[in-house]
């Protein structure tokens, strides 16, 4: 696509803190110049009976047609009978891979200063296969589903990332020696997977050892590939340490070639409507959608500013420790811009 022409990409602004941040990207995008137009779709007031959910089918196409878009954290309330929003989008546009970078922010000091590693989870099965049932009264089953088709495409697509990407190793994590059949069937597919790509070295990492691992050192990881659970618990893991869920990217990865890019943190409740929300990883998501999109001047441009005003330490939102609001810290990066 060239610069100048208009794409056009669906923006999903979502619940809780997403309207306000969902408003720190536009006002980024603009201020950088970023030749998009938003299709803004809102989640619904009642269940449309084409997605069986409160996501409108008229959301979805927005999507499909598009082929990419950004979206913001979408609340499941707990025990309420509906399909989830965000299992519906993946299952609707068969979004198969959520790719989750995780890296040390220059200028903002934690714990670690070397953490630069990507997972890659599998997006559509697993325990999210939302197979649960009463068999008696005080007894309930969750069914955990892994097929050969969706390890072998998320595997691949970890491997081909990871060559694409200048990226030296992949490791699977996963619990085949508990469950051999369902974590065993998804290593099996990475090892045939591994063998095409002899150039990235390949490893099994339980995931217990794993977890251990990434908080001693987490330079000892590359590119992670796991199954759907694991993969939402590792993320949040490497989250912090980085500095936390108001930081961290991701994109969802779906046949034919949509992109859908979206925080990894939910909707942050205890400080929606305060104008305290820390707007980056919805920006960084941003970022992701326009290197997708091959707006690599633009992508950077925005990554400098978000990571200069964070360097900078005077205009920071209260999870970093600092005191800005959402509005201020959004209006820092634009006049870095
Ligand atoms: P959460 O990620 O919303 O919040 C966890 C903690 O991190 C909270 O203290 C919150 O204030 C903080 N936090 C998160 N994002 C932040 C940001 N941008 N800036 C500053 N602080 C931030 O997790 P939760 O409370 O477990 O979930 C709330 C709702 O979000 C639930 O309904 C859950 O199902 C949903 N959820 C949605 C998604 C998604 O849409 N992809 C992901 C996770 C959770």
């Amino acid at each position: 696509c060239s610069s100048t022409t208009p794409i056009t990409a669906t923006l999903f602004p979502g619940d809780g803190i997403g309207p306000e941040i969902a408003e720190s990207v536009k006002k980024v995008f603009t201020t950088a110049g970023v030749p998009i137009d938003w299709e803004e779709h809102y989640v619904g007031t009642e269940i449309d009976p084409r997605t069986q959910s409160f996501l409108t089918w008229e959301s979805l196409e927005s999507v499909r047609r598009n082929k990419v878009g950004l979206k913001g954290p979408m609340a499941t309330p707990i025990g309420k009978g509906h399909r989830s929003l965000n299992l519906t989008l993946r299952k609707e546009l068969n979004l198969y891979a959520n790719v989750r970078p995780c890296y040390s922010l220059p200028g903002y000091k934690t714990r670690y200063d070397d953490v630069n590693l990507i997972t890659i989870r599998e997006n559509t099965e697993g325990e999210y296969s939302g197979l649960e049932h009463q068999v008696v009264r005080g007894v309930v089953e969750s069914l955990k589903i892994i097929t050969r088709q969706a390890s072998l495409r998320v595997a691949e697509y970890a491997f081909h990332y990871a060559k694409t990407h200048g990226r030296e190793r992949v490791s699977a994590i996963h619990k085949a020696n508990i469950m051999q059949k369902t974590d065993g069937l998804f290593l099996k597919c990475c090892r045939e997977v591994a063998e095409k790509y002899p150039e990235i070295t390949y490893e099994e990492v339980v995931i217990d050892n794993c977890c251990m691992m990434l908080v001693k050192n987490p330079a000892l990881f590359d590119v992670l590939v796991m199954p759907n659970l694991y993969g939402d618990i590792i993320s949040d893991l490497c989250a912090g340490l980085v500095g936390g869920l108001g930081l961290t990217p991701s994109c969802n990865i779906g046949e034919d070639g949509v992109a859908l890019a979206e925080a990894v943190h939910g909707s942050a409740p205890d400080i929606a409507g305060k104008n305290l929300a820390n707007p980056t990883a919805l920006l960084l998501s941003g970022v992701m959608m326009l290197r997708h999109l091959k707006l690599n001047e633009q992508a950077e441009q925005i990554h400098s500013a978000i990571i200069n005003t964070i360097a900078e330490g005077k205009y920071r939102t209260a999870d970093l420790g600092g005191s800005s609001t959402t509005t201020d810290f959004t209006k820092a990066i634009c006049d870095h811009l």
